[in-house]
């Protein structure tokens, strides 16, 4: 991004901008957006001849005839995001908008550490497993992800709950999520146990409105049914989700999002085919803890649907946005 381009698009020429509005804030204004322009790197705006001014507290992107509005709050994370909705429309015709996407626009809905290259993430602590003392650290490090936070089944004991969901709900105002919760078969930890602690959490993001990042392994029987009976009004994310179409068209039905990770690079695996056949306004990707890019599970994923990767990126974007508000 040239510096220029955003000078005459602001104060070099005074004369395309409107009339009204504070001049020292608006000045205020064209210093932060010029610098954020240049740390997000945005030449899709000069490509598609878009122009942003700023006035107040309101910034306005035309392009086409269009004329899009966002508020800016001055604080650098949130007007990174009203930059990045603006940058989303505007891009919409762009000829070449995979030039600048890569930056912009990974979504990692469940990880278990802060990827630098990702715009959109739900860093994830796992409450049985941490010492409570070490959290404020854990959620220091996730820098500006947003994070969940919950007691995953393979690492409960009874002697430890107190503690942890004490400290679930001191975490509680700084949540996107709650979870990674849930039923594992396959885990040593009794079934009743993690049971009984799946349905605290649930409990929990009903209380708290948030949603729910779901773990399950063969036990899918008895999350539908869980579904069924306590009627969560609050969205659940399966996370990690390898199963067949027809279990992933279930869970859909019945109000879960589903969230795809590494398995779509296996390609005989049935992840490939649900991630195919669910319905885009009901999906994320992930990287969990694997050792890969979250940059290589979009570029699969797109492929596997056949979808322009700008296309699917401003749908997770869209997605996450709608859930994790
Ligand atoms: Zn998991
Ligand atoms: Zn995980």
């Amino acid at each position: 991004m040239s510096e220029g381009f955003f000078a005459s698009a602001y104060g070099g020429d005074a004369s395309g901008l409107p009339a009204e509005g504070d001049a020292v804030l608006a000045s205020t204004a064209r210093h932060r957006l010029c610098r954020l322009a240049r740390l997000l790197e945005l030449p899709a705006m000069r490509r598609a001849e878009s122009r942003i001014f700023a006035f107040g507290r309101t910034c306005t992107c035309r392009r086409d005839g269009r004329s899009l509005r966002e508020t800016l709050d001055f604080d650098d994370t949130l007007s990174i995001r009203a930059l990045e909705r603006l940058w989303l429309h505007s891009a919409a015709s762009i000829s070449n908008p995979g030039l600048t996407a890569a930056r912009l626009m990974y979504t990692d809905l469940h990880c278990h550490s802060a990827r630098p290259e990702v715009q959109r993430s739900l860093v994830n602590i796992d409450l049985a497993e941490l010492n409570t003392n070490d959290i404020d650290a854990v959620v220091a490090a996730a820098g500006r992800s947003r994070i969940s936070a919950g007691l995953h089944p393979w690492h409960l004991v009874e002697h430890g709950l107190a503690a942890a969901f004490d400290a679930l709900e001191r975490l509680s105002p700084r949540l996107a999520a709650v979870g990674e919760c849930g039923l594992d078969r396959c885990a040593a930890t009794p079934y009743e146990l993690q049971r009984r602690t799946f349905i605290r959490q649930i409990e929990c993001a009903e209380r708290w409105e948030k949603p729910l990042i779901v773990h399950c392994v063969r036990a899918y029987g008895d999350l539908l049914v869980l579904r069924q009976t306590l009627k969560p009004k609050q969205v659940w994310i399966v996370h990690g989700f390898t199963g067949k179409p027809g279990l992933a068209e279930q869970l859909v039905c019945a109000g879960c999002y589903l969230s795809f990770g590494k398995a779509l690079l296996n390609p005989r695996a049935s992840a490939r085919d649900s991630w195919r056949t669910t319905p885009l306004d009901r999906v994320f990707l992930e990287t969990d803890v694997a050792d890969i890019s979250i940059a290589t599970i979009h570029a699969e994923a797109a492929t596997i649907r056949g979808l322009d990767l700008t296309a699917l990126q401003r749908q997770l974007v869209a997605n996450f946005d709608r859930v994790f508000r």
